[in-house]
């Protein structure tokens, strides 16, 4: 009957969701010890110059191999870490390891290389942020502007008056995913940030959506207005690459020039492309 089979879906519903949370307090449980274990892994993504396509900076991107469920996306546990208040020491220890590797690109490639890392808008540890980073830097022998914060549009505006420190330490700060929240543009004024990262859903529209297209350009220009830099996210093909250039975007970041790499790779990477890429009869050299 309907109801029976009412009552079995409401049962399979039930299971499901006790399995979803079982799963989830076993994976909170385990991200407690990932750092101890050595689990965690911090790999970068380039961000290259529009102009030169030369590699300028990188964002630090946390991965987590667990040992029985393999790799685990920070998109599954980094809503983890904020409710169980694990972002704190997370952060800190993307921090730690950014600066440190980011120190050792800059010695063996004597170029200014820059390192971006994520803050969650849910963590309370902005204070300690900024005086870890702070030391971090130092140990690093790292000058302030060596190191960018990437917040998204949802940090609150409270947290944002106290985003002023960061910027005013001299320590970079750039707004992530930026068209995907609901930031007006009064909030956006306010924000100190110096660089504005277009969301990828507009970046994969360029050239087939012609709203995408007009927003990408408009977006340019508002940022550019507002004295920030610009870079486009998920970049995949020379086409949006062409698009980008064109409208004056200043950096690029994508799986066109590579997917996050561990260290390693990124240090051989750097090897690869340390003289300025060229847009030649249609294809870009050094790349694809
Ligand atoms: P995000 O900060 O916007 O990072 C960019 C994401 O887009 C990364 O996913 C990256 O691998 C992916 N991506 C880059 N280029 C392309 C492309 O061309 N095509 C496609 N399809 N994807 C591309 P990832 O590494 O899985 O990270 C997802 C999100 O998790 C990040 O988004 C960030 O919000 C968060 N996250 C990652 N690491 C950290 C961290 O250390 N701390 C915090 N709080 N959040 C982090
Ligand atoms: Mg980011
Ligand atoms: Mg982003
Ligand atoms: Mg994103």
């Amino acid at each position: 009957s309907a109801k029976e089979s009412g009552r079995s879906a409401f049962a399979f519903f039930a299971r499901q969701m006790n399995e979803k949370v079982q799963s989830v307090v076993r994976l909170s449980n385990d991200l407690r010890y990932a750092i101890d274990r050595d689990e965690l892994q911090v790999y970068y993504q380039p961000i290259v110059d529009a102009d030169t396509l030369e590699t300028v900076a990188a964002e630090a991107l946390v991965r987590w191999q667990h040992p029985r469920l393999g790799l685990v996306s920070p998109a599954d546990f980094i809503p983890i870490a904020e409710d169980t208040g694990f972002i704190g020491p997370l952060t800190e220890w993307v921090v730690q390891r950014a600066c440190r590797d980011a120190g050792q690109w800059r010695q063996k490639n004597d170029r200014e290389l820059r390192v971006s890392v994520n803050l969650s808008n849910r963590h309370r540890h902005l204070e300690n942020c900024v005086s870890l980073a702070a030391a971090s830097l130092q140990q690093a022998g790292l000058p302030r502007e060596a190191l960018t914060f990437e917040i998204t549009e949802s940090f609150a505006m409270e947290d944002v008056e106290r985003l002023q420190a960061i910027r005013a330490g001299g320590i970079g700060l750039a707004i992530d995913d930026f068209g995907t929240g609901y930031s007006s543009l009064s909030y956006l004024r306010r924000l100190p940030a110096d660089v504005l990262k277009i969301d990828r859903s507009f970046v994969s529209e360029l050239g087939t959506d012609a709203d995408a297209t007009m927003l990408v350009g408009s977006i340019i220009a508002i940022a550019h207005g507002l004295r920030m830099r610009v870079v486009a996210e998920g970049v995949e093909t020379r086409e949006q690459l062409a698009y980008l250039q064109a409208a004056g975007c200043d950096l690029l970041q994508g799986y066109f020039f590579s997917k996050p790499l561990p260290n390693a790779a990124f240090n051989d990477f750097l090897d690869r492309h340390s003289v300025s890429s060229e847009i030649d009869g249609g294809t870009v050299r050094g790349y694809a």
